[in-house]
């Protein structure tokens, strides 16, 4: 036998693995879905392939992904029947950057900076060459379909590898092995119950089914069917299945408050399987407000990252297939594809129609959604303007008359009182305590409907320019114009007070408060209380003034 032959990394390799040897990047996982990602492309090839060669597949048609897990080593295995890398394959696939995210990724990274580096690890998915995050030796025994011969690749990952040709049976009958010699801080994963989790949770959905073996002479068990549940059409699925996927997907533990499946088709075509969990997700209110809807491929996963959605729909958890990106795209060109921004488009306007839906025909399951995720929604009337009627549309609120149930804004509307132009509404953190404020005895004095905003987010969206259906909304601290254009009832109207004494108190209150008002005017907005705080008619909102104060500003 020849000497197996020595040769050295590109330099970008070679700076890439000095990375990877040497990381602290915590979430070291990455490399199994990279790795399981490898093994079902090259399945994904040779299906391809095969279509023009039948003949490739031999007599063994089943693709297939086994995860050997040998403890007593401190082997990881993972091999595949697919297309398989011939020995010049292997030089140039394992010795160069082939995908563009790896070299977005070089180019991310300076000379030296390490620590930043590491922040990236996951973001870009670096490839194979992640093993060595957790390998100091990485063995890949290969051989291509329809060939007799096989090769083996082999490296510590510190400058170079080593290229030479085996005994075929060594290596599989068809398609790759990789044989990870895990680091000594690398021992979870020699635990079979680690694996299999990780598998399930990152490429449960791969479109090859998954196998794993606990042990080398153990019987291969199957943790991954390689179905890929929304491709199946809606008739074929069951509840149970639906529910199932969707606790695995969003590691939720209650049922779906609404299932969204169906396949867009036309300009685009992709597939969308997205569930509203039936309760809030724990990571809800969670600063980054990320989303959660993953993006594949022609079913493989790419990230989930791609913010489908958009930050006021982050309770959707799901999925969307394309079948338009290229898959080789990597992660950062996929956010500037205009594929994905239809697809983005797409998915926000059906999620938002499917609420919309359930809204006009189904109150109890809709009161049920809103109490959950109002406040989410309610953040997109200041975000997203062009969706803000369809928002408006969907928002509920609790008001003056509304008792325990929601009222639309239509509703509130079609109930406004001659010569009222505006949404009165009344901000603070407590609807008791709001609803039993002097500043309503004028509004309730005269029949006036008030929204009551108990939500963080409500003192930034109506500050915000909004109105719905023409009339602005208005707060009950600002201003009285409004309501002194709409007359009293009769039985409310107090007998008519004497200008001079009202003017001489007026005086009196000037001088005494001073400076610490801006103006001091009689009203009818009281019926009972003698006086009331309000704020100017341009000026900031009572509440959103106490948030900013909080917030020291
Ligand atoms: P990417 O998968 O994005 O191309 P990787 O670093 O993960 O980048 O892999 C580099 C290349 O190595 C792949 O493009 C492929 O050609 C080859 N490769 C890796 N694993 C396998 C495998 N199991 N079977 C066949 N080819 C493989
Ligand atoms: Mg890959």
């Amino acid at each position: 036998d020849a000497a197996p032959q020595t040769r050295s990394f590109e330099a970008d390799v070679a700076k890439l693995l000095h990375l990877m040897v040497h990381s602290v990047y915590s979430e070291k996982d990455v490399f199994l879905r990279e790795l399981v990602s490898n093994a079902a492309d090259a399945c994904e090839k040779l299906r391809y392939e095969a279509l023009q060669q039948p003949q490739l597949f031999g007599d063994d048609a089943q693709a297939r992904i086994t995860v050997t897990v040998d403890s007593e080593s401190r082997r990881l295995l993972v091999e595949d029947n697919g297309i398989g890398m011939s020995e010049s394959d292997l030089a140039e696939a394992l010795g160069t950057i082939a995908r563009s995210g790896t070299k977005a990724f070089m180019d991310r990274l300076g000379s030296d900076k390490e620590v930043e580096g590491n922040q990236f690890i996951g973001q870009f998915g670096v490839g194979f060459y992640s093993a060595f995050m957790v390998a100091d030796r990485v063995d890949v025994a290969s051989r291509c379909a329809g060939a007799d011969t096989a090769a083996l690749w082999s490296s510590d990952g510190l400058g170079t590898y080593t290229i030479e040709p085996i005994d075929p049976s060594e290596a599989p009958a068809r398609g790759t092995r990789v044989t990870l010699h895990l680091k000594e801080d690398a021992g979870g994963f020699t635990q079979a119950s680690l694996i299999e989790r990780t598998i399930r949770d990152q490429s449960g959905h791969v479109p090859v089914p998954i196998f794993l073996k606990d042990g080398p002479d153990a019987e291969p068990r199957q943790i991954a069917d390689g179905a890929a549940l929304w491709t199946k059409s809606k008739a074929e699925i069951g509840e149970d299945e639906y529910k199932d996927f969707y606790r695995s997907l969003a590691g939720q533990f209650d049922d779906p408050a609404l299932t969204i499946h169906y396949r867009a088709e036309g300009l685009h075509e992709y597939n969308v399987l997205a569930f509203v969990p039936g309760s809030r997700p724990f990571d809800l209110f969670d600063p980054e407000r990320a989303g959660r809807m993953k993006l594949y491929v022609r079913r493989v996963f790419i990230t989930d990252e791609a913010e489908i959605l958009p930050r006021y729909l982050r309770f959707v958890r799901g999925l969307v297939d394309s079948s338009d990106l290229p898959l080789n795209v990597s992660r950062e060109m996929i956010q500037e594809s205009p594929v994905l921004s239809a697809i983005q488009k797409g998915v926000t306007n059906r999620v938002l129609s499917e609420l919309e839906k359930i809204a006009s025909h189904d109150d109890d399951r809709y009161r049920a959604l809103w109490n959950d995720f109002g406040s989410v929604l309610k953040e997109g009337l200041y975000e997203d303007f062009g969706r803000r009627e369809a928002l408006l549309g969907l928002a509920r609120f609790k008001t003056t008359s509304s008792g325990e149930a929601w009222r639309s804004l239509k509703d509130y509307a079609a109930a406004l009182k001659d010569n009222q132009t505006a949404i009165f509404y009344a901000n603070g953190t407590d609807a008791q305590l709001l609803a039993s404020s002097p500043q309503l005895e004028g509004y309730r004095a005269r029949g006036i409907e008030v929204l009551l905003l108990t939500d963080q987010v409500d003192s930034f969206w109506v500050n915000s320019g909004i109105d719905f259906e023409g009339k602005p909304f208005k707060s009950v601290t600002q201003g009285m114009a409004d309501l002194d254009l709409i007359p009293l009832p009769e039985g409310e109207r107090s007998p008519p007070a004497d200008a001079s004494a009202v003017n001489d108190f007026i005086a009196f209150a000037k001088a005494t408060l001073g400076d610490s008002v801006t103006d001091v005017r009689a009203s009818e907005r009281l019926t009972e209380s003698a006086v009331c705080l309000v704020a100017p008619d341009h000026g900031v909102d009572r509440q959103l003034e106490r948030l900013l104060a909080r917030a020291g500003q």
